[in-house]
């Protein structure tokens, strides 16, 4: 019989933990899938690693890994699919929101032969006006760079074993599971689901972090921003060559002493746009940084496998 690991990165969910685990737990009991937990306590601050405790003595099939501090979603998620055995595995959050029938749904599409199965959203739950635009803005900046389309995309996925060790292989300090999914290839299929409304505790992205995040998905997937400005740069140049024949043009009828506004903008747009372009080269330089430091991507701390360690 195939086994199904359910990773699930968890920051803050002391209240999710062991709902997820019974939840969960018992509806694949219910259809009869051989299955393993694997929660990933992301540095909470909260006690979710006790519950992950209470939740391993609680079901033998639930495994717990805390990270020695916050690493992020991505890391918790590769933490989880390093340390999962089965043949396939789901990514999954633990703050139900995914719901646990759809698992069942991508499980079986699995056995017949999927090797990937996208979880996309029908609708993005209650989701503040701002928030949505500016995930609108994210997704087509990223359709256009890379060619996905991602905007119904989530990190609720199934990848089968394959796809797994592809995945893991991969090298890159900052991963962007969403995508790399679709960058790895493989048969795939989507599966709708609703997002439900969260019950317990609270979002974990402010304005911030979500710009944190796009910026640093943009830039890791694409050099389009690089591109961009120097399109731009030469659009420039076009323009400061006409200006500049205008003004000898000036010179030289002797009316060369208008123009002072025409001055004064242009050295604040150009200005302007070597600054954010400095910015935006500098963006990517500080991400071959990190890159060739070649840290590990998560530190474990503990298990509650007695096997290992
Ligand atoms: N999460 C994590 N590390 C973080 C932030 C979030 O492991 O630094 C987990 C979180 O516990 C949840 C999932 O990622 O299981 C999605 O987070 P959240 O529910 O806050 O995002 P939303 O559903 O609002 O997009
Ligand atoms: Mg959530």
């Amino acid at each position: 019989m195939s086994l199904l690991s359910i990773v699930l990165p968890a920051y803050n969910e002391e209240k999710m933990i062991v709902k997820a685990a019974e939840v969960l737990t018992g509806l694949m009991e219910q259809k009869n899938i051989q299955a393993e937990l694997i929660f990933i306590n992301d540095g909470s601050k909260d006690d979710t690693w006790q519950a992950i405790q209470k939740a391993s003595g609680m079901y033998s099939n639930v495994t717990g890994i805390c990270l020695s501090r916050n690493f992020g979603k991505e890391a918790a998620i590769l933490a989880g699919l390093e340390h999962a055995q089965g043949d396939c595995c789901v990514v999954m959050d633990c703050d139900l929101q995914h719901p646990p029938e759809t698992v069942i749904e991508m499980y079986s599409l699995w056995q017949k032969g999927f090797e990937i199965v996208e979880g996309v959203k029908v609708s993005r739950g209650k989701e503040s006006k701002i928030h949505g635009l500016f995930s609108k803005s994210f997704y087509s900046m990223i359709n256009q760079a890379t060619g996905f389309d991602m905007s119904r995309s989530s990190d609720f996925k199934l990848l089968d074993r394959k796809v797994v060790d592809e995945y893991l292989k991969l090298p890159e300090r900052k991963l962007f599971f969403r995508a790399l999914s679709f960058w790895l290839g493989y048969k795939s299929i989507e599966v709708e689901f609703e997002v439900q409304e969260r019950t317990e505790g609270e979002t974990k992205w402010s304005f911030v972090s979500l710009m944190k995040y796009a910026v640093n998905n943009i830039t890791s997937f694409s050099t389009a921003p690089m591109q961009i400005i120097t399109v731009i740069g030469f659009l420039f140049l076009i323009f400061a060559i006409a200006l500049g024949i205008q003004s000898v043009f000036n010179y030289m009828s002797g009316e060369s002493l208008e123009g002072f506004t025409t001055v004064i903008l242009l050295l604040l747009g150009i200005g302007s746009l070597l600054m954010i372009s400095m910015g935006i080269i500098g963006f990517y330089i500080s991400k071959i940084y990190e890159e060739v430091k070649r840290r590990p991507r998560y530190i474990v701390s503990v298990t509650t496998n007695k096997d290992e360690k």
